[in-house]
């Protein structure tokens, strides 16, 4: 585990953002406070995902919407790929049922391409694509989120799409913690195939107690870098072990001290508006602004973001039965 041992290097950091205003202005708006509330959003994306290894879409849907009602979790954001409303029958009523029930949507493109593999003009034609489906639904808010957090490899394709989006009056609906949610939800997948008994408390344990340690890896990276806890975005996907541990996980986190507030709340947090000039964005927002600041990149990858290193935790813990090598899941 990276440590980021000292005060000094915060200041250190700081005093390097001197040179660019915007992280200047980060810095001098954020005092760290011991006692500052944390806040965090969550969003969902991929929405709206086809039948799991537990649920069907419907059951899923009806699910989180019910866990965020209980928790009294408002406007989180859902991520639409607007591709899966042409294999989803219920699609349509399933992103219906997320606005009624007070939360939003917004574009994860039609298709999901990555950039680094799509030529700009492809790649824009796909978001316009989406925007055009999204357009038939109420509660749609102006952010883009990019497929597999990829925002290309070169500076010129990356900003070439930034300034598309842009033009289209789309915001970069980051994330500030990244984590292997999907490749969570693949393990469970691979269990019920194996026909073993699932132990719904042991999942949820581990997938709450893997999430949590990666929300505190980025706040403490936040705080080491920034000098105060941004408003975080947590990256979920709209899986079934979202829709059978949500209630877990919303408990963690106001155990943890968390509170809740709506995504478009946390995306007015400075940390929006500050574009960290690096190609190193798959890991979100604090990642990044870390890395442009110069941290060292191995430094900025929880440990859980590793498809071996989950498989062994899942294993030893009893939830998989044995090591397989269908581990061939794709990262969504
Ligand atoms: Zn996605």
């Amino acid at each position: 585990m990276p440590s980021f041992p000292s005060a000094f290097r915060s200041a250190r950091l700081c005093s390097l953002a001197v040179l660019l205003v915007p992280m200047l202005v980060l810095c001098a708006s954020g005092p760290a406070a011991a006692d500052q509330q944390r806040r965090i959003a969550l969003t969902f994306d991929d929405a709206p995902r086809g039948a799991g290894p537990l649920f069907s879409g419907v059951v899923r849907t009806q699910r989180i919407v019910d866990h965020l009602d209980a928790g009294a979790v408002e406007g989180a954001l859902f991520f639409v790929t607007t591709a899966n409303l042409e294999r989803e029958a219920d699609g349509r009523a399933r992103l219906v049922s997320y606005v009624e029930a007070g939360h939003r949507l917004a574009n994860h493109s039609h298709s999901h391409p990555w950039l680094w593999k799509t030529g700009v003009d492809d790649y824009l034609a796909d978001v316009d694509r989406a925007s055009e489906v999204l357009a038939t639904f109420d509660g749609v808010a102006p952010y883009f989120r990019y497929p597999y957090l990829d925002e290309g490899r070169t500076v010129a394709r990356r900003d070439a799409v930034r300034a598309g989006l842009a033009e289209r009056g789309l915001r970069n609906g980051h994330v500030t913690v990244d984590n292997y949610d999907w490749f969570m939800n693949a393990l469970l997948a691979e269990a019920v195939r194996s026909g073993r008994a699932i132990d719904e408390a042991a999942w949820c344990s581990a997938y709450t107690s893997i999430l949590i340690d990666g929300i505190e890896f980025y706040d403490r990276i936040a705080r080491e870098t920034l000098g105060r806890s941004p408003q975080h975005v947590l990256l979920l996907h709209e899986n079934d072990l979202a829709a059978l541990c949500l209630d877990d996980l919303i408990a963690a986190l106001k155990d943890g001290g968390w509170a809740f507030v709506p995504a478009e709340t946390a995306f007015g947090d400075p940390i929006a508006a500050w574009i960290p000039d690096t190609l190193f964005n798959g890991q979100g927002r604090v990642a990044a602004l870390a890395a442009a600041a110069g941290q060292p990149l191995r430094t900025l990858v929880h440990e859980s973001e590793d498809e071996a290193w989950l498989r062994r935790r899942f294993q030893s813990l009893g939830l998989l039965s044995e090591p397989t090598r269908s581990d061939a899941a794709g990262k969504p």
